[in-house]
């Protein structure tokens, strides 16, 4: 029996891992002992990531594997190589998602979809490739990364707002209708985290200190401080917690 928190021999597919949070977490999961399956667009930053994973975790327990999450063919074939070639997806995290800073009286449509597509359309459809294997195999941990704009609203950032709210209720219907199978579907929704999709904002002297100011935790975040959370979320240590979503973010989404 592994440890209430241990992956050893379990594999997982982290969408989004070849930098920022998805690599964070990708790291902490081989740290758990986990087999992982590093994923992105950019094929040179990938093998860049999995040579360094490798270096650490050992080349047999690390893979990557180069898709795009909104491309349905090549999720598809990704999963089956996957299955196939390194074995059964235990833990999927859906991570992978972009932002496009624009109000929504001046968004393009196209822009808008790909903002839909990349952060929420992805999860059902890498979500909906691997539950049809873990239906079969009566388990499986699926954890979608959220934001607070899943509950909260600012300017300029409409179609971001409107996809995380969707993965929220996402997760509530692949739990409705996966639950019963032993796969438990959750979300974990960070703060504000200091990474490369948020480096204007970091760097932005006015933003940063409203951030500071309006996070009771008086920081921003940092993709360390989402590992246990998903960790926890990919183990057995949550065989009971179905189709919750859970805030990391310093307490901003509990004060007004
Ligand atoms: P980054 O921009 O740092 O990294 C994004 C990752 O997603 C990269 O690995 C990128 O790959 C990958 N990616 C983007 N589009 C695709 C695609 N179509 N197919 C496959 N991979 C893709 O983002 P963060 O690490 O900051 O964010 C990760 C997740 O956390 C996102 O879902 C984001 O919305 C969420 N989040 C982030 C917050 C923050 O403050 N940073 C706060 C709340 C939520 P490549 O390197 O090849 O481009």
């Amino acid at each position: 029996m592994d440890t209430l928190f241990g992956l050893r021999g379990r594999v997982a597919l982290v969408t989004g891992s070849s930098r920022g949070i998805g690599r964070e977490l990708a790291t902490a999961l081989a740290d758990a002992d986990a087999t992982i399956v590093l994923n992105g667009l950019d094929a040179d930053r990938l093998e860049s990531a999995r040579a360094e994973f490798a270096t650490r975790f050992g080349a047999e327990r690390v893979f990557a594997v180069a898709f795009d999450v909104t491309d349905e063919s090549q999720v598809s074939a990704a999963v089956e190589h996957i299955e196939s070639e390194i074995g059964p997806i235990d833990v999927l995290v859906n991570n992978a998602g972009i932002q496009h800073r624009v109000s929504l009286v001046d968004v393009a449509l196209a822009d808008w979809q790909r903002v839909l597509d990349v952060n929420l359309t992805s999860a059902f459809l890498v979500g909906r490739e691997v539950a049809r294997r873990m239906i079969g195999r009566g388990a499986g941990k699926v954890v979608n990364i959220c934001s607070v704009q899943t509950d909260l609203a600012r300017p300029t950032i409409g179609p971001y707002t409107a996809a995380k709210g969707g993965l929220r209720n996402l997760t509530r219907a692949m739990t409705a209708e996966w639950a019963g199978y032993g796969i438990q579907v959750n979300a974990v929704a960070p703060g504000y985290i200091h990474t490369e999709m948020t480096q204007n904002l970091v760097d932005d002297e006015r933003f940063n200190s409203w951030i500071v100011g309006r996070t009771p935790a008086a920081r921003w975040g940092t993709p360390a401080d989402l590992a246990g959370p998903v960790v926890w979320l990919s183990s057995r240590g949550s065989d009971f917690v179905n189709g919750q979503v859970v805030f990391v973010d310093g307490g901003m989404t509990v004060v007004v």
